[in-house]
């Protein structure tokens, strides 16, 4: 048999056969029962990406296990007893030029309508959030909730009034910046190092108006100054969206144990992320890397491919490359040792979850939205109460996001 057409049974064989027991829910009854009774609260997916393929439908179930398939969609969401999910909308960083600015706010734009687009054609399935007790309330009715985040405070393209009609458009908190320094503040993962050693001035004022408005201020992806800094500026207890501790994986974009520390000293809240990278450093594999260079130069990366044909071919190559060169996942139980080391160091009401699926996220047992569960299986093989399960998936983001509303109130007054 020639080599190449080896290869390709091989894809198919594996594209095929997807072993059941890796995308099964728990068969903890107990986790299961609880996650009906509890509402539960995703604060970080970059689903909205997945959205910009016209041929991908959220309102369908996608047998899990390829990357076309994406990590949520509304009835995996069911099947995985959530409730709520904070959408993302995420706009790449680029330099800081008015051109730039304004692009900013048109790929912002494209999402906002992408997500619109789901809420009109599924409003019997899903409804928008904008308070907690909307979530509650939605929950009661059998719907599923979509509140809105924005990854990238880029988003506002250096315009201050653009923040009230976001506010208006639905979103409750701003990841002040991404992967690089923007005009807000520094990141963890800009190579150039820092531009302002935390926040600029643009930032602080951000933060002020972001206060009075009731959007709460992301610190993932910020540098450690921006981090301590934002926590003094901001009148709102501030949280990360999605970020891991840096004693158990030294990674720029988890937190350390003293900033955990002060953190909960300001009553804010670390939404543990699911992705692998964060959770534990495993072996690279130079194979994988470089047929992920290779795809990268071949294609773009997802933001810039501009038609549905390209992204079809990008997505096969990736599924061929995992399949090729699977890649080595963290645990569900490597992520409950992250939240074992937080609720030890500063107690229950300073964690919660948020996955960045569709974002980088997933891990072995926990790799898309229907498998949610097993973490609640293992907090519950680890001896967590119901009380303090209910915290962890949305009760202590909750708490800051009505102290949010409350405050936003008074400034108003
Ligand atoms: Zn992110």
């Amino acid at each position: 048999m020639k080599k190449s057409l080896l290869h390709f049974i091989l894809i198919l064989f594996a594209i095929l056969w997807t072993p059941a027991a890796n995308w099964g829910q728990t068969t903890n009854s107990a986790a299961l029962a609880l996650h009906q009774e509890i509402l539960t609260l995703d604060t970080h997916c970059d689903t909205p990406l997945h959205m910009m393929d016209t041929t991908w439908d959220i309102g369908v179930y996608h047998k899990p296990g390829m990357r076309s398939a994406g990590k949520i969609d509304l009835p995996r969401m069911q099947n995985g007893n959530l409730d709520g999910e904070f959408f993302a909308v995420y706009v790449a960083q680029r330099p800081l030029t008015e051109e730039n600015y304004r692009r900013a706010r048109e790929s912002a734009d494209q999402l906002f309508l992408l997500i619109d687009k789901m809420l009109q054609k599924y409003p019997d399935v899903i409804r928008l959030a904008t308070t907690p007790e909307e979530a509650y309330a939605n929950e009661k009715q059998g719907l599923l909730s979509a509140y809105i985040g924005v990854e990238n405070g880029f988003a506002l393209g250096h315009d201050l009034n653009r923040l009230a009609e976001l506010h208006q458009r639905g979103v409750r908190y701003i990841t002040l910046c991404h992967t690089r320094n923007n005009d807000i503040c520094d990141s963890s993962t800009d190579e150039s190092g820092p531009l302002y050693h935390g926040l600029s001035d643009f930032g602080r004022t951000l933060i002020a108006e972001m206060n009075r408005l009731g959007i709460l201020v992301d610190i993932s992806h910020a540098s450690d100054e921006t981090f301590y800094q934002a926590l003094e500026t901001s009148k709102t207890p501030i949280f990360a969206s999605h970020s891991c501790v840096r004693a158990l994986c030294n990674n720029p974009r988890n937190l350390s144990d003293d900033m955990i520390k002060a953190l909960a000293a300001h009553d804010g809240v670390l939404q543990m992320c699911i992705l692998s990278d964060y959770v534990k450093e495993m072996p690279v594999n130079p194979q994988r890397e470089a047929a992920i260079a290779a795809l990268r130069e071949k294609y773009g990366t997802w933001e810039t491919i501009k038609d549905d044909s390209t992204r079809r071919l990008l997505r096969q190559g990736y599924n061929e490359l995992d399949t090729l060169y699977p890649r080595q996942l963290a645990t569900v139980a490597d992520v409950v040792d992250h939240i074992d080391h937080v609720v030890q160091l500063v107690g229950i009401d300073h964690i919660g979850i948020g996955t960045d699926f569709d974002g980088g996220g997933g891990v072995s047992g926990c790799n898309d939205v229907s498998q949610m569960s097993n973490i609640t299986a293992e907090l519950l093989k680890r001896n967590y109460s119901r009380e303090d399960i209910e915290k962890i998936w949305g009760g202590n983001f909750m708490r800051i996001f009505r102290r949010s509303l409350q405050i936003s109130k008074e400034l108003n007054q």
